[in-house]
């Protein structure tokens, strides 16, 4: 186990989707990028904080220990005005046990009734944490990506609540606009590039 350099990278998360994201983003720096899906051995860790920044510090904490390993903890989510910042911290698991993103969406746009457009404004929130091997956390960030609920889907790319979430400067949802736009402006992205700098300090990549 190395308890500064950082050589390997495990990201603290089971979606698929959010993965191939961040592997994608993690790229550039040359590292060696793994799944905690590769480990059977880790528990799942119970994302019971109130906030993003808790859930991702303790993703990434607990991963890192268990396995001795650098490790990144993301929590994200969507927040809407109208809803007081609903669903936030709940966003994947919204609609109740067994909540897919079918059921997730069906519930936001319920709850959203016929709030009018110009008061369906939302934003995504996407907090990182990483920690080095010894679980403490050593980068973290938060960036946020701001939109608007529409009431029909739109697009089929993406995930979650994307093809509800219209980023107005493009008039396209997140599911229309694909993986390549969405990379550059999406949250993620935004928490992935402004860490990428310290990320590369600590890899030596400068
Ligand atoms: P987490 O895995 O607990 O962080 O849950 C994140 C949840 O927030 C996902 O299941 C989605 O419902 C929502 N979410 C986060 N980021 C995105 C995104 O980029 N597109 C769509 N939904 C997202």
């Amino acid at each position: 186990m190395s308890t500064d350099s950082l050589r390997t990278l495990v990201l603290a998360s089971r979606n698929a989707k959010k993965l191939a994201e961040l592997r994608d983003l993690l790229q550039e720096l040359g590292i060696d990028v793994r799944s905690v899906g590769d480990f059977p051995a880790v528990p799942e860790v119970e994302e019971d904080g109130d906030t993003f920044a808790a859930n991702a510090a303790k993703k990434a904490t607990e991963v890192a220990r268990r396995l001795g390993e650098w490790a990144m903890g993301e929590d994200s989510g969507l927040m809407v005005d109208a809803l007081g910042g609903a669903p936030g911290v709940y966003s994947a698991r919204y609609s109740g046990p067994g909540a897919s993103d079918e059921s997730n969406n069906a519930k936001l746009i319920a709850e959203l009734g016929d709030v009018p457009a110009a008061r369906r404004g939302a934003q995504y929130v996407c907090h990182i944490a990483i920690s080095d091997p010894s679980g403490r956390v050593r980068l973290t960030i938060e960036r946020t990506c701001r939109g608007r609920i529409i009431a029909e889907p739109r697009g089929t790319s993406g995930f979650g609540y994307d093809p509800y979430f219209l980023i107005r400067e493009y008039h396209r949802t997140f599911a229309e606009l694909g993986q390549n736009v969405k990379r550059a402006i999406s949250h993620r992205g935004r928490a992935m590039g402004a860490l990428m700098p310290a990320l590369r300090e600590i890899t030596g990549r400068t």
